[in-house]
Formats: C-alpha cells, structure tokens, sequence
C-alpha cells in the first residue's frame, strides 16, 4: 500500500460503546456504535477522516482556496469550510436550494436587501450558521446547476490567482475514500486490542455520495474484515449507488496502489428507507431520532444517521439479523442539521 499524505487532525480511535437499552427494548442482535460522530472538526462526522487526505492533497499541490458543493444543510461544507479555516485556506461553497428563483451568490444578494432569499440567509441555522461563522463564501445554485456554477466559481478563482482545489461532492473521490480505508483498519485494531468487544458481525450506516462505503468495502478487503457491510442508501436506489460506490473503491485501490478485486457483490445497500427523498424528515427518521434519543442519550441527525438508524432497526423487527450477531452502528456525524428550524419544527409535529 503506497503511503499517501495525510494530516493527522481527527480525533481518533472513535469510541465504540455498547447500546445496552436499545439491544434489550429492540429484543434483537447485540447493538454497538462506533462514534465517528466524535470525530472532532466543528462537531464532527465522517468528513473528517476524508479532509485528512483531501486537505493534505491541496497543500501538496500549493492550494489557497478549498471549493465545494452541497445542499444547505450539507455537512461536507460545514466540515470543509472549517478544515479551511483551520489551515488558512479560503473557503467558496455552492450551496443548491429547490426554491431559489434563479442562481444568486451571496454578493448579488447583500446588494439587494428586500429579497425574500436574504431574509433567509441573514438568520442562518444548523450547518448554514456554522458555513458563515468559518467565513466561507456561499454561492447559492438550483441544483440541476450546481456542478456548472461549481466550475464557473472555480475558474473564477483560479484567474483571481486563489490556487482553488475542488473537492467533489461529499468528498467522495479515491483520496477522500482512503479516510474510511483506515477506519477498518483502526476498527480492527480497537477490536483486536479489547477483548470486552464482540467482534461485529454487521456493519450498518448511511450511504450517501458512497465515499464512505467505497472506503469501507476496500478496507474490509485489504484488513480482511470478517464481517458484512451494509450501506443504507439516503437517496438512490440500489442499482445506483452501488455503481457509484464500486467506482470510487475501484479508483481508490489503484490511488493507494493495492491489487483487489472488487465486484458489486461486495457492495451491500439496501434501498427500501428512502422516504420522502433526499433530506425530508420522515416518520423513519422521527422515531430512529427519538428512540436513541429516549433509551440512549445518542443524537441522530435528520438526514442521514435517522434514516440509516430507523432502516436497521425496522430490520431488526423484520429479524434480518440473527439474534445471537452483534451489528455495529457506524454514526456518521450530522449534529448540527438537528438544529436548523426546517427540522426542529418538523420532529415534533406528528
Ligand atoms: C455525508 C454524510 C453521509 C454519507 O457519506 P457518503 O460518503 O457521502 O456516502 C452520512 N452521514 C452523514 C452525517 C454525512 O454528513
């Protein structure tokens, strides 16, 4: 395996607890976490472990600018916005909204008070507030125009001489991926040196932009993991995602320079918890959110770790996994999304 550079500033080994009320009130297999929602970088979340890499790639390559893409409420702009302030880069994010009248940037915005759209972003919430507060400059973009907006940005800024570095979608690329090709190996290690830990058996989490699957499925091969993965999708059916996430693993192997063989029966998702779509609190997530909530002080997030939590545990009833396994929950992080009002409101509303 090839050394890649890397800057060591995740907060690592994550813990891994045991759900002891959640194993009893489920009646299923024995349920752990791994908290990579504790991966420290503005309230953590896996894209921490990929900044490590991603980040390390910029410097290498003389950047001064970091320039992504997400939804409002991404957490992979949060996460990167930090990252560059934390390394005295500028940050440029494109953030996609449904309902913005046509692509506004945020200067276009400030020069025109009265629009509706301001209004929204002079009280920024959740991850929106915390994209400000690391100084990021935020382009707002339709979503069918997020990727040409992301370029025209990036062009700009590099005849501006900033020395922009992209970092694709959810940071999911072959160097982001090797973040989660290590989290196997470090998994391994906590397993090997406490013996108090079963060894998983499963290992479930949301899957989105399949960054952290392809890491995962190639350090379950490379580490020789003994177990299965499970992605469960956010929002693309199986079919999809797992071509996504075969790709990214397949590239990253050849980046870090190892020989494995991957196939897309490797790559476990299950589609059936998608919902509403792509960041719509559902009943799923609701009651994932409230029952780790309840039984075990653990913070879900709307979008992702509820939907991932509510899909294991309806497959927990549904007795998909055996009831003498242990199925480690991988929390992906989402904090901050909890407290943007969109959600708030919505968690209690039914
Ligand atoms: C980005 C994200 C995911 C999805 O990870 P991918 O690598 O994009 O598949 C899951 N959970 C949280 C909280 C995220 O922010």
């Amino acid at each position: 395996m090839r050394e890649i550079p890397r800057i060591h500033f995740a907060h690592l080994p994550t813990p891994i607890e045991f759900l002891p009320n959640l194993t009893t009130d489920s009646n299923g297999p024995r349920l752990f976490i791994k908290r990579d929602d504790q991966t420290g970088l503005a309230l953590g979340g896996n894209k921490t472990r990929k900044l490590e890499f991603l980040v390390a790639d910029a410097q290498a390559k003389g950047a001064r600018c970091l320039i992504t893409a997400g939804a409002v409420q991404s957490n992979h702009c949060r996460q990167t916005a930090a990252a560059a302030a934390k390394f005295g880069m500028e940050c440029i994010l494109v953030l996609t909204a449904a309902d913005l009248k046509s692509k506004l940037s945020s200067e276009v915005l400030s020069e025109n008070p009265d629009m509706t759209e301001h209004k929204k972003i002079a009280a920024p919430d959740g991850n929106l507030l915390l994209d400000q507060l690391f100084n990021a400059k935020i382009v707002w973009a339709k979503p069918d125009q997020r990727d040409s907006v992301l370029q025209e940005y990036f062009d700009k800024a590099e005849q501006q001489g900033k020395k922009p570095y992209l970092i694709p979608y959810g940071g999911s690329n072959q160097i982001g991926a090797i973040g989660y090709v290590y989290a196997v190996k470090e998994l391994l290690e906590q397993l090997a040196s406490n013996s108090s830990l079963p060894y998983p058996d499963w290992i479930v989490f949301p899957s989105s932009s399949g960054g952290t699957q392809a890491g995962l499925i190639l350090g379950a091969k490379l580490f020789e993991y003994q177990g299965r993965v499970l992605g469960i999708s956010v929002d693309e059916t199986a079919p999809v995602l797992q071509e996504r996430v075969l790709n990214i693993a397949n590239r990253c192997a050849e980046h870090i320079g190892v020989n494995v063989e991957l196939s897309l029966d490797d790559i476990l998702v299950d589609d059936h918890y998608l919902g509403g779509g792509y960041g719509v609190m559902g009943k799923n997530e609701q009651d994932a959110i409230r029952l780790f909530g309840r039984l075990e002080g653990i913070i879900l997030d709307p979008v992702y770790t509820g939907r991932a939590a509510g899909g294991m545990m309806d497959l927990i009833r549904k007795r998909y996994f055996a009831q003498d396994k242990t199925v480690l929950f991988w929390h992906t992080g989402g904090t901050p999304a909890l407290f943007a009002q969109k959600y708030q409101s919505a968690l209690f509303s039914s």
